[in-house]
């Protein structure tokens, strides 16, 4: 019998499973893939660790660091392991995965999930036209690249305006592709403004923002795209559609959580974030199963990731020691301006200061961030000189400003 395991070996689960191996817990870590790292073993770009290390680090440099952690800590890694089942039977809870050497059937007290996210296919965002070769994801793209020394194409059509598009864009520029466009549906690129001076406008790479692909051209590979214009609701302006030729097109169109497995332990799951709704502790709606990272909340820094599984951590800690919840939850809800906010809810005795992570709905200059209550007054207010949809912000909440509330808001506006 485990204390905890963790599903999900990237940068949050090995964060989770490090710190709790540390404090004394028995704690196994289930892995997919046939090794531990997540996403950023194929992440060679720096970037990672700004706000832990105080260094910008790569992908691979900044995980190191974290499995060399559990290698020493002598965490029970299960890899090539895929979870089949889970029962939750109260405070146990009965795992099955299966690898291709055997079926290992664990039983544990906690469990915290940590499995990410997902790229959106084409198909999501209803692209028409053939399906010939040459059609990838970014994250596709850069494993093909950074793990496997294979360029996708010479002449590269890149689909989307986030980070993960920007940073794809610029690998295959200094990989020497003969030409590449940038297209996406937005004003401006929506990804951090770092990426888009250092990334795009750096290499000066031509991109069209108000441009969408409305159809994949080729029959056997792809043979080029037809572009249209589109309008600030992101309709076609029909005329606008002209031919371009390439021979790869590359979609960085967004990220889905992995939610599938919570689903079927029924935990409820937020349809703003995409991702299970969290407590303060990041414990979903399931008592004792845990969710961090990504699939919480696309994070734009792995920093922050990170320390989503160090906060769930204290969270397994306490409901191993059985720390009673209050009797009733306080609601955490997006309000004016917001479009979604992390925990849903506080719901445990304690005297730590809350961490809460939101996403404004759009661009303000002099922003205030302001938490207010179900009769509409303002508990605090926070500062900021800009906030946009593409950052993530993150504030830390006195508990004893909202301990008395049913429910709080968080909202942004402009300072007046
Ligand atoms: C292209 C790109 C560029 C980025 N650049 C930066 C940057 O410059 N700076 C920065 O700070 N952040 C960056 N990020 C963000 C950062 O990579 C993420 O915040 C971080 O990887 C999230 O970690 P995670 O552990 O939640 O998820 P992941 O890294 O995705 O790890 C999840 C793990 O769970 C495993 N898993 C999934 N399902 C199962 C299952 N059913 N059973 C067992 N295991 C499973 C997966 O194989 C994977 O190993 C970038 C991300 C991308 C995609």
């Amino acid at each position: 019998m485990k204390d905890v395991i963790v599903i999900g070996g990237g940068p949050s689960g090995l964060a989770a499973a490090s710190s709790l191996a540390e404090k004394g817990y028995n704690v196994a870590i289930i892995e997919r893939k046939e090794e531990l790292g997540g996403i950023l073993d194929q992440c060679i770009h720096d970037g990672f660790g700004t706000k832990i290390f105080r260094k910008a680090l790569s992908g691979p440099e900044f995980v190191d660091h974290y499995i060399d952690k559990i290698n020493k800590l002598g965490v029970d890694v299960y890899l090539e392991s895929f979870v089949k089942t889970i029962d939750v039977e109260g405070d146990l809870k009965k795992v099955i995965c299966i690898s291709p050497k055997d079926v290992n059937k664990l039983e544990t007290r906690a469990l915290i999930f940590a499995v990410g996210c997902r790229e959106k296919t084409p198909f999501e965002i209803k692209v028409g036209g053939t399906r010939p070769a040459g059609v990838y994801t970014a994250g596709m793209v850069q494993r093909l690249i950074n793990i496997y020394g294979i360029l996708p194409g010479k002449n590269v059509l890149l689909v989307g305006g986030g980070d993960v598009g920007m940073i794809v864009a610029r690998h295959l520029y200094l990989e020497g592709v003969e030409s590449i466009l940038v297209v996406y549906p937005e004003d401006f690129f929506v990804g951090l403004p770092r990426n888009v001076q250092q990334c795009i406008l750096d290499f000066n790479i031509p991109y069209r923002p108000r441009t969408i692909v409305k159809e994949i051209v080729g029959k056997k590979r792809v043979e080029g795209a037809m572009l249209t214009k589109v309008d600030k609701n992101w309709n076609p302006i029909p005329g606008t559609e002209e031919f371009y030729k390439c021979d790869s097109i590359i979609f960085s169109v967004g990220l889905v959580p992995y939610t599938g497995k919570l689903e079927e332990i029924n935990a409820k799951i937020d349809p703003k974030t995409r991702g299970p709704e969290v407590n303060e502790f990041f414990e979903t709606s399931v008592p004792g199963i845990f969710a961090v990272g990504n699939l919480v909340q696309i994070f734009d820094y792995v920093d922050d990731a990170v320390e989503s599984a160090l906060i769930s951590a204290e969270g397994v800690e306490k409901y191993l020691a059985k720390v009673p919840k209050r009797t009733t939850p306080i609601k955490i809800n997006p309000g004016n301006n917001v479009l979604s906010v992390i925990p849903q809810r506080i719901e445990w005795e304690d005297n730590k200061d809350i961490i809460s992570f939101f996403r404004p709905a759009i661009t303000i200059k002099n922003a205030i961030l302001e938490l207010t209550n179900e009769k509409n007054e303002v508990l605090k207010t926070f500062r900021r000189p800009f906030v946009r949809p593409s950052t993530l912000e993150r504030i830390k909440i006195s508990r004893k400003v909202v301990l008395s509330s049913k429910e709080v808001f968080l909202n942004v506006r402009e300072s007046s």
